[in-house]
C-alpha cells in the first residue's frame, strides 16, 4: 500500500458535515466548515459570487489544472403558504421522494434565524379518522408541516415569526454502524465532500503533491441544476464527484467507486472515462462502470455553462437516493484511493 486513508477521519468528517442543514440555497454556513477543513491542513480556499468553494492544492506543473467538484447542497423544502388550521403549505427544494418524506422530522427557520420544530404528514394522517390516510397521494398538495407549537390559528403561525419562504430542513438523521455503513438522507453528495475532505486528509498527511494543479470545487446550486455553471476559469478536466446510481440493471454496490460512461447529459469524455477504468483496474480498485438513465452533474453544468472541458463523473455508490440513502465506508475509500491515482497519473 503506497499510502493509508483515514477512515475515522472520513466517517466523522461525513458525520458532522451529513448533520449540517445546508439546503440547496443555504449553503453559507457550511461553507464555513469546508474553509475550516481545507485551511487546517494549509490549503488556500475562496469562495466564488455565488457561494460555491475553491480549493487549491499546488501541483507538480501547471501545463493543466485538474478541478474535482462535489456538492455541498442537499434536498429540503421552503414554507409555501400557512393555512387557517395553523399547519405550513411547502414547496421542494430539488427532487426529494415525497412519500420517503411522510412523518420525516424537520426544522423551520424563521429569516431571522429562530428555529421551530415540525413533522411532515399527509393532510389525512390518522387512520382513526381518515378513510383515506393509507392511500392518499404522498406529495405536496397532500402533505402539510404539522409545527411543535401550540398554533391553532394563522394568526398563531404569523406571530412565531414563520413567513413564506422560510427554509425548512429535513431531518437527514444520519447513522453510522459498527459495520461501516452510513445511513443518512444526503449522502448525495455529502458522501463525496467526504471524500474529498478525506483526500486533502492524505495528500497533506502523507505529502503528496499532485502532478498537476488541481482545485476542489465545492458546489451550491448543483440541486437545482447549476452548481459549476461557472468554474475557475485555467481548470482544463474536471471530474465530479457524485453519487454512483444502484439499481435495476446497473452493476454498481454500496462498495464500489462508480465510474458514469453516460447520464442524460450524454457520454463523459471517453479518454478520461478509459483513464478512470485503468487506474482502477490496475490500482485493485473495486469500482463499477454504469449508464445513469435519470441523472445531470456539475460537469454537464460547467459545459452547459460554455466551459471548454473535458469531463468525467465517478462517486461512491449510493443506494435509494434522494430517499433514505445509505452507503458503505468501502465504497467512499475506493472513491478516494481513485482519485489520488487519478491525481498522480
Ligand atoms: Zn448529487
Amino acid at each position: 500500500m503506497k499510502y493509508c486513508i483515514n477512515r475515522d477521519y472520513v466517517l466523522n468528517t461525513a458525520k458532522k458535515i451529513l448533520e449540517f442543514d445546508s439546503p440547496t440555497g443555504f449553503c453559507f454556513d457550511i461553507m464555513k466548515i469546508i474553509e475550516e477543513i481545507a485551511g487546517s491542513f494549509g490549503y488556500k480556499f475562496e469562495t466564488t459570487r455565488k457561494g460555491c468553494g475553491i480549493i487549491t492544492i499546488p501541483g507538480e506543473s501547471n501545463e493543466k489544472v485538474i478541478g474535482l467538484s462535489a456538492h455541498v447542497d442537499t434536498l429540503g423544502a421552503m414554507v409555501r403558504s400557512i393555512t387557517n388550521g395553523g399547519t405550513l403549505k411547502f414547496t421542494l427544494l430539488g427532487g426529494p421522494i415525497p412519500a420517503t418524506m411522510d412523518s420525516e422530522y424537520c426544522k423551520i427557520r424563521t429569516r431571522d434565524g429562530k428555529i421551530y420544530t415540525g413533522t411532515f404528514l399527509s393532510t389525512s394522517p390518522a387512520v382513526h379518522v381518515y378513510p383515506d390516510s393509507k392511500d392518499k397521494k404522498r406529495d405536496p398538495e397532500n402533505m402539510e408541516v404539522r409545527i411543535d407549537e401550540k398554533v391553532l390559528s394563522k394568526k398563531d403561525v404569523e406571530e412565531l415569526g414563520i413567513c413564506p419562504g422560510d427554509f425548512i430542513f429535513i431531518d437527514p438523521k444520519t447513522t453510522i454502524t459498527e459495520s461501516g455503513f452510513i445511513k443518512s438522507r444526503f449522502i448525495d453528495d455529502k458522501g463525496s465532500v467526504s471524500a474529498l475532505m478525506g483526500l486533502l486528509e492524505v495528500l497533506n498527511r502523507e505529502k503528496i503533491t499532485p502532478k498537476y494543479n488541481t482545485k476542489i470545487f465545492i458546489s451550491t446550486y448543483e440541486e437545482v441544476g447549476h452548481g459549476s455553471s461557472y468554474i475557475p476559469q485555467d481548470i482544463t478536466e474536471m471530474i465530479a464527484v457524485d453519487m454512483g446510481c444502484i439499481g435495476d440493471d446497473l452493476s454498481c454496490t454500496e462498495y464500489d467507486v462508480s465510474i458514469c460512461a453516460k447520464d442524460s447529459g450524454g457520454p463523459y469524455d471517453y479518454n478520461m472515462v478509459t483513464t478512470l477504468v485503468n487506474l482502477a483496474k490496475n490500482n485493485n480498485i473495486r469500482y463499477a462502470v454504469d449508464i445513469y438513465p435519470m441523472y445531470g452533474s456539475d460537469v454537464g453544468a460547467a459545459l452547459r455553462g460554455g466551459n471548454d472541458i473535458r469531463g468525467a463523473l465517478i462517486g461512491p455508490g449510493v443506494h435509494a437516493s434522494h430517499g433514505m440513502e445509505r452507503t458503505h465506508y468501502e465504497a467512499i475509500e475506493n472513491t478516494i484511493k481513485l482519485l489520488i491515482e487519478y491525481l498522480m497519473y
